[in-house]
């Protein structure tokens, strides 16, 4: 069931989409040569908890970070290590989510690291690209489907291969919810959009093929090919006449 947000709940709702966007701007500073990812997570944790807000990732099915921090042909749901040591040239996404008053919020983008290839710096404009033209579709009274297929005819036009494994989701009281969201669909199929909805759209794109696979760690999502993957996301919440980004 596609649960409906109240214009308070999703006053809420933006209340925890801000400190999500505050740490994300964070991290596009942050994230540079020689910095780890547990330090980008410290920093993501100390922002979300300074707004008086909780993590929503950290002890999710015991995952063990405040943010995902996936570099280069890691999709998402990449662990924070000392260990792992961003250089010139990566690209991280990095993916969080805050949780306040009763609420959830999420939003990820993928980071160049330094100077980043013609390729990889493609994939990230393009990857972002496919995710405001799907927004830009958002009203009420159009199929989720319509969305979907937003998504899947950009990254098509620029080659690029789609994670069809993983998906976004609706976001509320929980951090997922009805329905999932798929990166490839059909125009006129799905739920219809209405009101009071709050979605989290996330293309995830590879410059390679669609295929993934899960680390040893059991939550890291890699490239098959081992081809960079990036991966951008907004919270919105659907209005009268359109939509609402709530963590820009
Ligand atoms: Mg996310
Ligand atoms: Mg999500």
């Amino acid at each position: 069931m596609i649960e409906l947000k109240n214009s308070e709940e999703i006053e809420k709702m933006r209340a925890a989409g801000k400190i999500v966007a505050k740490v994300l701007a964070t991290m596009q500073v942050e994230a540079v040569p020689g910095v780890s990812t547990w330090q980008l997570d410290q920093i993501a944790e100390e922002i979300i908890r300074g707004c008086g807000a909780v993590p929503s990732f950290l002890g999710y099915g015991g995952f063990p970070g405040s943010i995902c921090a996936s570099i280069n042909e890691e999709v998402v749901h990449g662990i924070p290590s000392k260990n792992r040591i961003l250089k010139e040239g990566d690209i991280v996404g990095i993916d969080v989510g805050a949780y306040l008053n009763g609420f959830h919020a999420d939003s990820a983008l993928t980071v160049p690291v330094g100077k980043v290839s013609s390729e990889a710096s493609r994939l990230l404009t393009l990857t972002k690209k496919s995710l405001n033209k799907a927004l830009e579709l958002i009203k009420p009274g159009i199929h989720l489907g319509d969305v979907q297929h937003a998504v899947e005819t950009y990254a098509t036009a620029g080659g690029f291969g789609i994670v069809r494994d993983y998906c976004g989701h609706g976001v509320g009281r929980k951090l997922h919810e009805d329905p999932s969201i798929p990166n490839f669909g059909n125009k006129g199929t799905g739920p219809v959009l209405k009101e009071g909805m709050t979605l989290a759209i996330e293309p995830m794109l590879n410059l390679g093929g669609d295929d993934v696979e899960v680390l040893d760690n059991n939550w890291t999502v890699v490239t098959t090919d081992g081809s960079y993957s990036a991966h951008f996301e907004h919270t919105v919440a659907v209005t009268q006449k359109g939509y609402l980004i709530l963590t820009a």
